[in-house]
C-alpha cells in the first residue's frame, strides 16, 4: 500500500495530475469517493473545454480523461479520504472504511460543490433547466427567460453574464440590496434585461419532460406567492470546498479553500493542491487540468529531492 503519489479527487484536476504522475512513472493512485469525472459528469454538454469543436458531452469527457490516465499506469480506486497523518515526510491517508495508502507527495483535488438551495425540484430539474454554472450553460437559453438566485457577487456577475443570452434575467433575492459590489450593482441596474424580485426565496421549480417551465418564489415579508414563467434556474448561493477533512493539516482562506503557490504547493511540504479546492478566480475544467499538470510536476520535482 506504499505509493509515491496518492492524489484525492478524481475530477479533472486529478485525473489530469495521474496522467501527469503516471508519465513520470511514479507510482501512483488516484483515489475517488464516487464515479471518476467530478463534476464534469454533473453537465451534459461541455462546449468550452478546447479540443473539442462540436462540444463534448460531460460524461463522456470524464471517460475519456480516465482511460487516458489509466492507459499510462494510473490505479484508481473507489473510496472516501478520511484523514491524512504526517509521519516525517511520509504522508498517510486514511479512508472512511479504515483502509490505509502512504505516499511521498499528495495532490489534493477534492473541488468543490455548489451549495444547493435544498427547495423541491431543484434535484428533479439538476442539468435540466437547474444549473450551477452560468459559464458553462448559459448558451443553451438563448432568447429564454432564466431566474438567477442570490444577491452576492457571482450572482449578480453571472446574471450580467446570462443577459447575453436570455431574452430575461430575474434575480431572486431574499433582502431589498444586493451584497454585490458597487460597480456590479451599476451594471446590473442599468441592464434592461435584468428585472430585480427582492425581499423573496425561491420556493419550488416545476417543469415538464422538457425541462423547467415555473420558479415559484415567495416575498418574505408579505406572503405572498407568485410565479415566475422561466426555463432555466440558476443558483449562486455559493459554493462550498471539500477540504473538511484537511481542516488544521494545510492552510485554508476565510472561505476554505486551500492556499497554494503557483507550483500548486499547500503549507505542507509535499502536500499539493490543484482545481476547484484551491483558491483562485476562475474554477472551470481548463483550469483544473493546467493545476493538475503543475501539481503532478511539482510533486515529482519534492520527491527526486526529498527521497
Ligand atoms: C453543473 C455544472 C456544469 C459545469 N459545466 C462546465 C463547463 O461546461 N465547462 C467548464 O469548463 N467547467 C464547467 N463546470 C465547472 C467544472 O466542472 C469544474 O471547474 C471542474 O470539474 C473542477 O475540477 P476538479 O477536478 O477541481 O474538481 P471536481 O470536478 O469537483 O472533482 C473533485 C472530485 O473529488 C472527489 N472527492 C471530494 N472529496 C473527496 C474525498 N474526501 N475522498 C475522495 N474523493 C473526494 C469528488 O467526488 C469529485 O469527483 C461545471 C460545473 C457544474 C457544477
Amino acid at each position: 500500500m506504499k505509493y509515491d503519489v496518492v492524489i484525492i479527487g478524481g475530477g479533472p484536476a486529478g485525473l489530469t495530475a495521474g496522467l501527469y504522475t503516471s508519465r513520470a512513472r511514479l507510482k501512483s493512485l488516484l483515489i475517488e469517493k464516487g464515479l471518476p469525472g467530478g463534476l464534469v459528469t454533473t453537465t451534459e454538454w461541455v462546449e468550452n473545454y478546447p479540443g473539442f469543436e462540436e462540444g463534448i458531452m460531460g460524461v463522456e469527457l470524464a471517460r475519456k480523461m480516465e482511460k487516458q490516465a489509466v492507459r499510462f499506469g494510473l490505479e484508481i480506486i473507489q473510496g472516501t479520504v478520511y484523514g491524512i497523518v504526517l509521519n516525517n515526510n511520509i504522508k498517510k491517508i486514511i479512508l472512511e472504511d479504515n483502509q490505509q495508502y502512504e505516499a511521498k507527495g499528495i495532490i489534493l483535488a477534492t473541488g468543490a460543490h455548489p451549495r444547493p438551495l435544498r427547495i423541491e425540484g431543484e434535484n428533479q430539474f439538476r442539468g435540466r433547466g437547474v444549473s450551477y454554472c452560468a459559464t458553462c450553460d448559459g448558451a443553451f437559453y438563448r432568447e429564454k427567460r432564466i431566474a438567477v438566485v442570490g444577491g452576492g457577487d457571482s450572482a449578480v456577475q453571472e446574471a450580467i453574464f446570462l443577459t447575453k443570452f436570455a431574452e430575461i434575467v430575474y434575480v431572486i433575492h431574499r433582502r431589498d440590496e444586493l451584497r454585490a459590489e458597487k460597480i456590479l450593482q451599476e451594471r446590473a441596474f442599468s441592464n434592461p434585461k435584468i428585472k430585480f424580485v427582492w425581499n423573496s426565496v425561491a420556493d419550488k421549480i416545476d417543469g415538464d419532460d422538457a425541462g423547467v417551465n415555473v420558479l415559484h418564489v415567495k416575498d418574505i415579508k408579505t406572503g405572498e406567492k407568485s410565479a415566475l414563467d422561466v426555463q432555466g434556474v440558476f443558483i449562486y448561493i455559493g459554493y462550498n470546498p471539500n477540504t473538511e477533512f484537511l481542516k488544521g493539516l494545510v492552510a485554508l482562506n476565510e472561505n476554505n479553500y486551500i492556499i497554494t503557490d503557483e507550483n500548486m504547493s499547500a503549507s505542507v511540504p509535499g502536500i499539493f493542491a490543484a482545481g476547484d479546492v484551491r483558491n483562485k478566480p476562475l474554477k472551470q475544467i481548463a483550469t483544473a487540468v493546467g493545476d493538475g499538470a503543475t501539481a503532478a510536476m511539482a510533486a515529482e520535482k519534492y520527491i527526486e529531492e526529498n527521497f
